[in-house]
């Protein structure tokens, strides 16, 4: 069984858990132990111990740690990648990817770490020095979810290490597997003990203990709409930092003059890939109506090329669904937009194969209107509704037209409508003749509208979140 790990020891939970690979559900992943109330309460008694001494160390303990972190997780890539395959879903070349980006989110702010800078200003009275510094904000809970179970962790609990605070981390109840083996190599790394504590648990029970104890000064929290929400009131009533990455319903719209392979190549990796389990995922496809009909040919005929199956099997573009709750909503909301009149292009159906898993045909809905609930409400599955748009202003009308505002995604030849989508497009991140899925790992992530809140995470960004602002007055 594989334990928490609180205080510099590996110790056991109130409980036990097991997961089962989504492709196949007679492979058990492994046991784990999940903590209640008391193991959380350790854990952040923990971290609360550990903080003082750890934000005074110097930057270059700080910066070592997390290298040798970073070195590791490289390292062990591909088993990595196996291990989140196999627990998640993804696809292997995905899975390796993916821990390959966690390890160089951690060489990236071990670099980050010697880079934290002040300020100093002249004052506007006489013989006065004003000094403006960071410092670590203390104690930080860090709630992850299921769907990048390696990456989002490391790019929430590297900045948190290298700006000097210490952490409890609960990764998601589906994939306890890779928050465990980020947690084993992070205890190899140095660390003092309690300065990184792993609190594996239900939601309810550890996440609600991040989001109430008051020795808990930040909250970086990942996951749906609902949950965030909650997350936001707990960490309001007692004026804890908090940030937020939520849900989206991203637009990709594909304009007249659009290069077709580009856009087809674009809306299939944006809506499909990663089994649409991304929140950057473009769900919305927004297509001129002069080349609306060619658009659909061609991504039928992308659709029929792709395979379906095992994460772990060779030359599968799509794994399965993360679990039986997730396939049933992915099913329901096909029933949904087949009743509210969207017309059913491609697929939408389970799929067998060798093995007992979650597989779905990737479904493309036709003929959407604005207003149907599949098309505004998150699906977080392989199901995207593509629009008819009357021209680039519509387009753009029609893409804004959503309560989320993570990733906008344009194709276009034309440079005009390229630099005016960049200006008005309401989302976080766009992207021009790119999917809208893919993100690089040292820039600024994050959303506007119902999507984020609070300050962005990754690259020299997440400073913000993971310091706060001390300004120092001192008679010369
Ligand atoms: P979720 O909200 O069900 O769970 C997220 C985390 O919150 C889990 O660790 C869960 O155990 C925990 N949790 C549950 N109840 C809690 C509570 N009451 N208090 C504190 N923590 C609690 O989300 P999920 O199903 O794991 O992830 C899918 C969602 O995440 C999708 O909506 C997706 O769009 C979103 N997501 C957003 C981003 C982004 O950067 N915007 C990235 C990835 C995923």
């Amino acid at each position: 069984m594989k334990k928490l790990y609180i205080n510099g020891e590996w110790c056991e939970g109130t409980a036990v858990t097991t997961t089962r690979s989504p492709s196949d559900l007679s492979d058990t992943v492994d046991e784990y132990a999940s903590a209640g109330k008391d193991e959380a309460e350790r854990a952040i008694a923990a971290a609360h111990a550990a903080a003082p001494a750890w934000g005074l160390a110097g930057v270059q303990q700080r910066a070592d740690a997390l290298d040798a972190i970073g070195t590791e997780i490289l390292a062990r890539k591909t088993e990595l990648g196996a291990l989140l395959a196999r627990e998640e879903g993804k696809t292997l070349p995905e899975a390796i990817g993916e821990a390959a980006r966690a390890g160089a989110i951690f060489k990236f702010f071990a670099q980050e770490a010697l880079r934290v800078r002040g300020d100093k200003l002249a004052s506007v009275r006489p013989n006065l020095d004003v000094d403006i510094t960071r410092e670590p904000v203390g104690v930080v809970g860090i709630i992850a979810p299921w769907n990048f179970p390696i990456a989002i962790p490391a790019w929430k609990i590297a900045p948190a290490l290298a700006y000097g605070n210490t952490v409890v981390f609960k990764p998601a109840d589906l994939v306890p597997g890779c928050g465990w083996a980020l947690a084993d190599i992070i205890s190899r790394s140095g660390l003092p003990a309690g300065v990184f504590n792993l609190a594996m648990g239900p939601g309810r029970i550890v996440g609600e203990a991040l989001t109430t104890d008051t020795r808990v000064n930040a909250v970086s929290f990942t996951g749906s709409t609902a949950t965030g929400e909650r997350v936001l009131m707990a960490c309001a009533k007692r004026r804890a930092k908090v940030q937020l990455e939520m849900g989206g319903k991203n637009p990709l719209v594909v304009l007249a003059d659009a290069d077709l392979d580009v856009a087809v190549n674009a809306a299939i990796q944006g809506a499909f890939y990663s089994t649409g389990q991304r929140c950057t995922a473009s769900s919305r496809l927004i297509v001129d109506e002069s080349i609306y009909s060619r658009f659909i040919d061609a991504m039928t005929a992308k659709l029929a090329t792709l395979k379906v199956g095992h994460a772990l099997e060779q030359g599968i573009d799509i794994g399965p669904v993360v679990d039986s709750s997730q396939l049933e909503q992915d099913l329901s909301y096909i029933e949904i937009a087949k009743a509210e009149g969207a017309r059913l292009a491609f697929g939408g159906e389970r799929l067998k194969r060798a093995t007992e898993g979650y597989f779905l045909n990737p479904a493309l809905f036709v003929d959407c209107e604005p207003g149907m609930r599949h098309v505004r409400e998150e699906i977080f599955g392989p199901v995207a509704s593509v629009l008819p748009a009357r021209g680039y202003e519509h387009a753009l009308a029609l893409a804004n037209d959503t309560e989320y505002g993570l990733t906008a995604g344009i194709c276009t030849t034309s440079l005009k409508h390229a630099t005016h989508f960049k200006r008005n497009a309401r989302a976080g991140m766009v992207m021009v003749n790119v999917p809208t899925a893919g993100v690089d790992y040292h820039v600024p992530f994050g959303g506007t509208k119902g999507s984020s809140y609070g300050s962005r995470e990754q690259g020299s960004a997440a400073v913000e979140f993971f310091t706060t602002m001390k300004t120092a007055y001192t008679l010369a």
